[in-house]
């Protein structure tokens, strides 16, 4: 099947008669079964989606379907979809059914989206590479001894290799901008309190975001139009999380945008990742935007925040995981606590199990305050001087990694080696600002890197319009 990069094209073969909607899911179904050794689905929704492509046609013939029919969706294995399963790449979740849909699912639905399957990831979304995941990690389609990030790496790769048209991720220290990067695609991280959370499995629940995977802004700006607002279920929605804007402006003003010193020289940065970094800001300037240096001097305490905060968060969140409510309950438990401590210790993996007592250890009576307290503060000054450079510039330019995507098992050995991953990518999650991963780089060696655009919170409309013109100029230039 043909590869379609938006959803403007489908829409358009299936007006012209030469596509529907079953023939869409079913194009993209034989490509998922193609490409299992990747291991980017831990299901397929075939009856589901199959149905729902049938309905749809239907509509589109009737003049009565919603604002997505025609996009075939991936959902990472974090987000419920009721009677479908879920397990957040567990073993504590194997076989776990959700009782009820995300929001975002019903959003989805309700507009006609069509929704494939469920993504591998990190397990609890806990990771960098993918390779957290119980059901095995995923191989990058662009090269399979790479990883494709994490921990929405199926999700990405679900784009990167046309078994869908777009992806649904989270992103609570960079899994949708860090995968994005690693696999040539568009990732974008809302501003916390813009998409309902209710049905995303929780990590750390001040941090994390739903947001879309996709090839074009076009269809970036229109799932962010059905999957924000408003949510009687989600009470740290913002006011502002209304997103209403269909159209996308060409012609963009003259921006201010900044760069932080600290980051571009940053010691563990790929030259080639730099280099372009920088000849992005110069085509930049020469566009005639504003673009200067900044001064940012919390760089340093932005991954220890991240990991303090967050797996206090976790471990707190993770507690519901008993052996007694769902999930997974050990066969060698033979009473209340040997319920609690086997299932507990059979059904986690290792990088879970270390989060989980890192954050329990930052919350004990003894060093909560010397931990978490102090790490809330931190937290506070990043999102203060965050705000700071926003309200002087429009956006914020850093590459989204240090580095393009590297080799599956290089890095896994070393915890405080893969956690250094999310050095540029945290920031965004501690201030709760947007931000998006854009894939206008690439190495000698071909393989793709991500350029980041942070904006000021609920500036998706500028940052989507700004990135959009962004990728046209670096298309043509290509040319
Ligand atoms: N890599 C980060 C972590 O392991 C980010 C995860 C995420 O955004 N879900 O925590």
């Amino acid at each position: 099947m043909k590869k379609y990069l938006n959803l403007q094209d489908i829409r358009n073969d299936i007006d012209n008669g030469i596509l529907n909607c079953v023939d869409l899911v079913n194009g993209y179904i034989a490509n998922i079964k193609e490409s299992d050794n990747l291991n980017i689905f831990l299901e397929v929704f075939e009856d589901s989606a199959l149905r729902k492509a049938k309905e749809v046609d239907e509509k589109i013939k009737q003049g009565t379907a919603g604002k997505l029919a025609g996009m075939v969706i991936s959902i990472k294995d974090n987000i419920c979809y009721k009677g479908h399963k879920v397990t957040a790449s567990s073993k504590i979740l194997e076989g776990f059914e959700s009782l009820y849909s995300s929001t975002v699912v019903d959003k989805i639905l309700k507009e006609d989206g069509i929704i494939i399957g469920r993504t591998n990831c990190d397990e609890f979304a806990m990771g960098s590479s993918n390779e957290n995941s119980f059901y095995g990690n995923v191989k990058n389609p662009l090269d399979e001894d790479l990883t494709p990030g994490g921990s929405s790496g199926g999700a990405a790769s679900s784009v990167a290799a046309n078994l869908c048209l777009l992806a649904l991720g989270s992103d609570t220290g960079g899994s949708i901008r860090q995968p994005a990067s690693f696999t040539g695609t568009i990732g974008l991280k809302p501003t916390y309190g813009m998409v309902s959370r209710h049905g995303l499995i929780a990590y750390a629940s001040s941090f994390d975001q739903i947001g879309p995977i996709a090839n074009s802004i076009e269809d970036i700006n229109l799932i962010l139009n059905v999957i924000s607002g408003k949510d009687e279920y989600d009470s740290t929605l913002s006011k502002f999380s209304e997103y209403d804007y269909l159209e996308l402006v060409n012609d963009v003003p003259r921006m201010k945008i900044a760069f932080l010193d600290c980051y571009l020289n940053h010691s563990g940065i790929n030259p080639e990742v730099k280099a372009k970094t920088e000849e992005v800001i110069a085509s930049l300037k020469s566009m005639g935007h504003k673009v200067e240096m900044v001064d940012f001097d919390l760089l340093d305490q932005l991954v220890p925040t991240y990991y303090v905060i967050t797996t206090a968060e976790a471990s707190s969140n993770l507690a519901r995981y008993d052996g007694i409510h769902f999930g997974y309950r050990s066969k060698n438990a033979f009473d209340l606590e040997s319920t609690y401590l086997k299932s507990r210790s059979e059904g986690f993996g290792p990088e879970v199990k270390r989060r989980i007592m890192l954050g329990t250890y930052v919350l004990s009576a003894g060093y909560y305050d010397a931990y978490f307290t102090k790490a809330q503060k931190v937290r506070r000054l990043v999102r203060k001087r965050t705000k700071e450079i926003l309200k002087e510039y429009d956006f914020i330019i850093s590459p989204t990694t240090p580095h393009p995507a590297f080799e599956l098992g290089s890095q896994n050995q070393d915890p405080i080696k893969m956690y250094l991953e999310d050095i540029f990518t945290v920031q965004a999650n501690l201030a709760g600002n947007p931000a998006i991963s854009l894939p206008i780089g690439k190495t000698k060696a071909g393989l793709p890197f991500g350029i980041q655009l942070m904006a000021d919170d609920f500036k998706e409309k500028s940052l989507l319009d700004f990135s959009h013109n962004l990728i046209n100029n670096f298309a043509l230039k290509k040319a």
